[in-house]
């Protein structure tokens, strides 16, 4: 376990919450667990139980990805202030949690990434994000014009795969759980972070060959089991289109 201090970017336009909640890398050594008793946003005493909070999301098909497969690391990052609102988004989810079957394919990922070495692993900054949070994210940024917020927030209305636990944003870290080098921090907005202009950042210096490696690399353990990369940032995976999630599963629209 390690708290990690890396300061991020961008577009932080709220003031802090000063919440003190460490950040930590849910690695091979601590299954991370809730350090205090919170109290479920749903108002029901019978939810702070862990083990129902985890039936809620059981209800949704969702499961712990970490407990699946312990090699994937997990560092939430709406669950501290390390994120563009550089604020607190979770109450409760401490967790990874994603469709039952979108977790066995990420899990193969990491199977795949495994065989290329040993010491690397896929680390999760954010998995299922329920319409709640989606939410609020969104009104956190209601001083940007709605076609322009598109961009870095799906409007909830339209819902997100991630509202569904069927998309992931992750990168790969070493054993201790540092991040490899993607050129440009998780959540940055700007196009630095776009895959789509990595051919014009590297004919203009601003990012290497290194780092599009790293990017490359992350790219080619996702595509193994068929997730979808975006065009604007090299973090977000989707498992599947937004009308498939609609057919195959159900929306988490409340934290548990
Ligand atoms: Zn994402």
């Amino acid at each position: 376990m390690r708290i990690i201090v890396q300061f991020l970017p961008i577009l932080v336009l709220l003031s802090c919450y000063c919440e003190q909640d460490a950040e930590r890398i849910e690695g091979p050594t601590a299954q991370r667990q809730s350090s205090k008793s919170s109290k479920s946003s749903i108002g029901s005493e019978v939810l702070e139980s862990p083990q129902v909070k985890d039936s809620v999301l059981l209800l949704h098909n969702l499961i712990d990805v970490h407990a699946l497969n312990k090699r994937i690391f997990v560092d939430l990052k709406y669950t501290g202030t390390e994120n563009f609102l550089g604020r607190r988004m979770y109450d409760h989810i401490k967790k990874a949690y994603l469709q039952k079957d979108v977790a066995d394919r990420l899990s193969k990922c990491q199977d795949y990434l495994t065989a290329i070495d040993t010491g690397l692993h896929l680390l999760i900054f954010d998995a299922v994000r329920p319409v709640s949070v989606q939410q609020k994210m969104w009104q956190a940024l209601d001083t940007i014009p709605q076609t322009e917020r598109r961009n870095y927030v799906s409007e909830p209305a339209y819902r997100s795969l991630h509202n569904y636990g069927a998309a992931v944003d992750l990168t790969i870290c070493d054993s201790k759980g540092i991040p490899f080098d993607m050129g440009a921090s998780f959540d940055e907005f700007k196009e630095i972070a776009y895959p789509s202009m990595e051919a014009t950042f590297l004919a203009n210096g601003q990012l290497t060959k290194a780092q599009i490696d790293n990017r490359k690399l992350l790219r080619r353990v996702m595509y193994s089991q068929y997730f979808q990369s975006i065009p604007t940032e090299w973090w977000h995976f989707n498992a599947c289109s937004r009308k498939v999630a609609k057919r195959k599963y159900k929306c988490l629209e409340n934290e548990p």
